[in-house]
């Protein structure tokens, strides 16, 4: 059967499939190309970047900064359990150790007052994720970070074109990540971007991007041939892609004011529910602008939020539940990373239940997909309207 409101569509915006049919014609497929080029200058103009670094996904951008950082076996980088896997994974890959630290009740992001408590002799770096678009406490992170010699790299795979104090999340840290996936806000399927914001890491960060050659610099004249200079890996895209990022990135400021809309109308219609305690609303700090990345609801417990969410599913309405925390995933328990439990982690993930949101949603789909949970709670609906 199929949906009456799936969990997500991705959108088509006019210029994006316009310009990679342009990629097509140019033949000019590999990356680095006009299309990338005009869009790393986008980011860089728009999210005032230093440096934007076109990659294949936002994993393949936090593999590229845990070896920036220069992770390596024994060292020790700070994180949330609450994220996905590409977090840990890039740790992981370099024989480094992720130490979990727990996350705050009202956004869900890293407890900036619990890092220093973790920090150790070999702690390196501290990785803050922006969930749901919401920016984590970056003055509190950044200061912390600098004064204790550690460089910060933002997962802010959720987080393009939201703010924190009116700056660009992904461009605070030393290096920020951003992801370009189909299930997020601005996609060309399968993307990313590496925003090196210290420029010390500017220069390797092209090479490790280039498989470890000097390309880039052969490309601009600085040296008469390139060779293998340094570690390194296939992290550029095809300009097919960048093309279709282009078009979507031109678009951003259209897609994430309609997905405001939606998520405004969400809190609304479900505001009488949050009134009676039965479920809880997101909550969006005074300095965080968001990007409307995801809309979810905190219910009472994980058995209500099955419930909730095989009813909504019965009815055609796509809601899902999201992270299974990494220490307690089969390979974050058998890495033995984390003794002990981390309570706010464990207990919001068990409760929480992202509803539908996508650009071409419409006010009715909102409207259908609340009255279904008044329905479930037994709520009186009748009138509920956009
Ligand atoms: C989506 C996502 C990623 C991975 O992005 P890809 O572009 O698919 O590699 C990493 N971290 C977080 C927090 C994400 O939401």
């Amino acid at each position: 059967m199929t949906p009456k409101v799936p969990f997500n569509r991705p959108c088509t915006v006019g210029a994006d499939a316009a310009y990679v049919r342009e990629a097509i014609a140019s033949g000019h497929m590999c990356g680095d190309g006009p299309f990338g080029k005009r869009a790393q200058a986008l980011l860089e103009a728009k999210f005032a970047a230093r440096h934007a670094l076109l990659t294949t996904s936002c994993t393949a951008a936090l593999e590229m900064s845990a070896l920036l950082c220069g992770l390596e076996a024994g060292d020790e980088v700070i994180m949330p359990s609450y994220t996905f896997v590409s977090t840990a994974n890039a740790v992981a890959l370099r024989g480094a150790r992720c130490v979990f630290v727990d996350i705050r009740p009202d956004t869900l992001n890293l407890d900036e007052a619990q890092i220093e408590a973790a920090i150790t002799t070999r702690t390196r770096s501290i990785w803050p994720v922006h969930y749901a678009g919401i920016a984590c406490e970056m003055d509190t992170i950044m200061e912390i970070a600098r004064r204790r010699g550690l460089t910060v790299v933002e997962d802010a795979a959720q987080g393009v074109f939201a703010t924190y104090k009116g700056r660009a999340l992904g461009t605070l840290g030393d290096l920020g990540c951003y992801s370009f996936h189909e299930t997020k806000n601005i996609s060309c399927g399968e993307g990313g971007a590496l925003l090196v914001n210290n420029d010390s890491f500017a220069k390797r960060a092209e090479i490790l991007r280039e498989k470890g050659t000097n390309r880039s610099q052969f490309l601009r004249g600085q040296v008469d041939k390139y060779t293998w200079v340094d570690l390194g890996s296939s992290y550029v895209p095809s300009d097919i892609l960048a093309a279709y990022l282009l078009g979507q990135l031109e678009a951003g400021e259209r897609i994430t004011a309609r997905r405001g809309e939606l998520s405004a109308t969400y809190a609304r219609l479900l505001a009488p529910l949050a009134e009676r305690e039965l479920l809880r609303l997101p909550v969006v700090p005074a300095e965080c602008a968001s990007n409307h990345h995801m809309f979810y609801v905190l219910v009472e417990g994980a058995a209500r939020r099955g419930a909730l969410m095989e009813h909504l599913r019965g009815a055609g309405y796509m809601a899902t539940f999201h992270y299974v925390p990494l220490h307690t995933s089969p390979v974050g328990a058998a890495l033995g990373w984390r003794e002990g439990s981390l309570r706010v982690t464990e207990d919001l993930s068990a409760r929480l239940l992202r509803l539908p949101l996508y650009y071409d949603m419409s006010d009715a789909d909102v409207v259908s997909v609340v009255r279904e949970v008044f329905v479930f709670y037994g709520v009186d609906c009748r009138g509920l309207a956009a």
